[in-house]
């Protein structure tokens, strides 16, 4: 079944929620798999620790790289096709995937779609907001204790047994306010007043408060990342997801101060809408010539170049509204009838211009020129060519991607 991601700054409690959500869908399973013998789906949870990946592969300071590694870059690629090839292994119509890791690249998400797509198998994001110090706040407290760690370990190397005074670092907690959830906000309302809640918290860092001071569960046993330079550019690397896109959707917020109950409602709603109900239909003709009626009339060219001119037209106003990789709702009809399917065209992951529309354009209207003066006017002819040209230019955005 589905690949659900997990995404988040570093430390930011992804890896809280993603077992949290393994121990909820283990428990769905087990209760929707009662009557049968066998549960109906297996469950797995994949994340750096579970293969062993550590956290300096993520350190792209050259001056950090250890000497048998290739450059500061590789080993993270490394790890990247690690984890690639650890979902890809397990990814089927039976088995629900949780992938806990960084995920923070925009094109890395896009892969891991495609390989959902590929099997059939729908999928999901889930993102975890943390305030930038908080998450930072976390990262120091596990520096701290691996220091202590490390200088009991020495001490009772040196067999002294003088007891260690723990260290206490100062911290301010920050004024941070709580980060915007999704709730019913428009994607790209959230968007825009996540991106603005995300500049003030690195405003607020650069000016005054540095980091909150965060107690580790007692069972936390993670690996701090380190240098902290290596922690401060992954926060910087950091691709927020856009749920207009359709790789980062749907996408599921969980704040750190979510409630169980604010937290199951969300898993709720990840269940219905990833895990059980399969992805919405699309209408995506995929012939790229029209079927046609032998019923005479004299302006098919016409209708031809007009409802694809008004796609292309509509293609660019609505690109400004959903950006790249968004998705294109057309009227079927071209006259907006109440309650009629929408057409859909899935933009490619970089901007369209005019000139490309128009090159699929002309390419589309070569195809289809044929047999002028056979074929039906009017709204059924015109819908059809709508719909066959939209076919045209989601094949055509596909295999560009
Ligand atoms: P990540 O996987 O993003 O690195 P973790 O899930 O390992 O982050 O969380 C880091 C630390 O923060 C852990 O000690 C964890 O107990 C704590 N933590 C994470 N999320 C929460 C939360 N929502 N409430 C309280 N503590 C949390
Ligand atoms: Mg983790």
């Amino acid at each position: 079944m589905p690949l659900i991601l997990i995404t988040g700054l570093p430390t930011s409690g992804k890896s809280t929620r993603a077992a949290q959500l393994y121990d909820y869908l283990t428990e769905r399973i087990a209760a929707e798999s009662s009557s049968s013998s066998t549960p109906k789906f297996r469950l797995h949870l994949i994340s750096d620790q579970s293969l062993s990946i550590s956290r300096s592969v993520y350190d792209l300071d050259p001056a950090h790289t250890p000497a048998h590694v290739r450059s500061a870059n590789a080993s993270e690629k490394d790890a990247r096709a690690a984890l690639y090839g650890a979902v890809k292994r397990v990814l089927s119509p039976r088995d629900i995937v949780i992938l806990d890791t960084l995920n923070y690249i925009k094109g890395w998400r896009y892969q891991l779609y495609c390989e959902a797509k590929n099997v059939q198998t729908p999928f999901g994001l889930v993102q975890i907001g943390c305030p930038v110090a908080r998450a930072r706040g976390v990262n120091e407290a596990r520096i701290r204790r691996s220091e202590q760690q490390e200088q009991q370990e020495e001490e009772q190397k040196a067999g002294n047994g003088t007891t260690t005074s723990t260290t206490t670092t100062t911290t301010t907690a920050a004024a941070a306010g709580a980060a915007p959830k999704s709730g019913d906000l428009h994607p790209e309302t959230y968007q825009q007043s996540h991106q603005n809640w995300q500049q003030k918290q690195f405003e607020e860092e650069s000016t005054g408060p540095d980091f909150e001071d965060v107690t580790l569960s007692p069972t936390d046993s993670q690996e701090p990342y380190t240098p902290r330079s290596n922690w401060e550019n992954l926060v910087f690397r950091y691709e927020e997801p856009n749920p207009m896109s359709r790789w980062d959707s749907p996408l599921f917020i969980i704040t750190w101060d979510d409630t169980p109950s604010d937290t199951k409602a969300t898993f709720d709603q990840i269940w219905d809408e990833v895990i059980v109900n399969k992805p919405q239909k699309l209408i995506r003709a995929n012939k790229s010539t029209v079927q046609r009626d032998k019923d005479p009339g004299g302006d098919y060219l016409y209708v031809l170049e007009k409802e694809t001119q008004d796609i292309v037209k509509r293609i660019l106003e609505q690109q400004a509204e959903v950006g790249e990789g968004g998705t294109v709702r057309l009227s079927r009809s071209g006259t907006k009838e109440e309650g009629e399917e929408m057409l859909e065209v899935e933009l490619p992951g970089k901007k369209v211009g005019l000139p490309q529309l128009q090159r699929y354009r002309r390419a589309f209207v070569a195809l289809n020129r044929g047999g002028i003066g056979l074929e039906a006017v009017g709204t059924l002819a015109a819908g059809r060519l709508r719909e066959s040209f939209v076919g045209y230019l989601n094949d055509a955005f596909e295999k560009e991607m």
